[in-house]
């Protein structure tokens, strides 16, 4: 867990140097530190979200991402006690029960202001670590921003910073989850129930391999877990060659995909190219 107040030391005192050249790394040291709050969050839950389905890399989305698809808790602040203590020789079964037992407090988990975050991260960003492009008004070009903007921005982030005073983090849902094993490589995948209503496509969560999924609802309230991948018949043995999806998200125009058949060695060549369909629409 990022050790905030010693940050805010280094920040503080590259305020005191006071020159062009502290300010701008001042700056740039606060977009690390508002970087690294969202990334350290997002780490405990590399087990339910696979980089490939971030939708946006930028420190907000991913922990908005995790708010809407695993679980709010990412960005609450709660507090965590624990208890050993029994009722009559067995674990609390009720609320009332677990409301009368003593407990230990373990910590406290700082709620992570997320829009507050991403508008303080550009606005550092904006005001010390980008030059103005120039235009016919704009008079010469400057390698720093002008100091007072920047002091202004970095201070708002100190204060920022200052607020976030939790002990612990935690990573997980908090509800039902359903999980199954990657059929390529068996790592475990795993949602929260709640978060798969509607059909739901999950990469696996294991870089090396590029597998995907459909997850929806079937009629018995239980889940079909359906690969994701494009179905071709080898031209040597008319063995049915499965490929998954993400092998053609990143192909390019005119690209090539070799596929060995397993069975009869036989080499196809998939190349990326616009498909014609034509519907008589009279
Ligand atoms: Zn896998
Ligand atoms: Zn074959």
């Amino acid at each position: 867990m990022l050790d905030i107040a010693k940050r805010i030391k280094l920040i503080n005192a590259l305020l005191e140097q006071d020159t062009e050249q502290s300010l701008t790394y001042a700056a740039l040291e606060c977009r690390l530190t508002l970087e690294y709050l969202c990334y350290e969050r997002f780490k405990l839950y590399l087990s339910y979200l696979s980089q490939n389905d971030l939708k946006n890399w930028q420190p907000k989305h991913i922990i908005k991402q995790i708010s809407d698809q695993i679980d709010d808790h990412v960005s609450k602040e709660f507090s965590i006690s624990i208890s050993t203590e029994k009722i009559n020789g067995r674990s609390p079964e009720t609320r009332e029960e677990f409301e009368s037992i003593e407990y230990t407090p373990l910590g406290t988990q700082s709620e992570l202001k997320f829009n507050r975050l991403h508008s303080l991260w550009n606005g550092v960003s904006n005001v010390a670590l980008h030059i103005p492009v120039p235009s016919i008004s704009s008079g010469n070009i400057d390698i720093y921003g002008e100091k007072g903007r920047i002091r202004k921005k970095v201070v708002d982030v100190i204060s920022f910073l200052s607020d976030i005073n939790g002990n612990l983090l935690i990573g997980g849902s908090f509800g039902e989850e359903y999980s199954f094993n990657c059929s390529s490589c068996k790592t475990k995948l795993k949602r929260p129930v709640k978060s798969l209503l509607d059909k739901t496509v999950l990469s696996c969560i294991n870089p090396e391999c590029k597998e995907s999924y459909v997850i929806q609802k079937n009629k018995n309230d239980g889940f079909e877990v359906i690969r994701n991948i494009i179905k071709f018949s080898c031209s040597g043995c008319d063995e049915n060659l499965e490929v998954p999806i993400r092998y053609f998200q990143d192909l390019r125009f005119n690209q090539t995909l070799n596929i060995k058949c397993a069975k009869c060695d036989m080499l196809s060549e998939v190349i990326m190219r616009p498909l014609m369909k034509s519907t008589k629409m009279r």
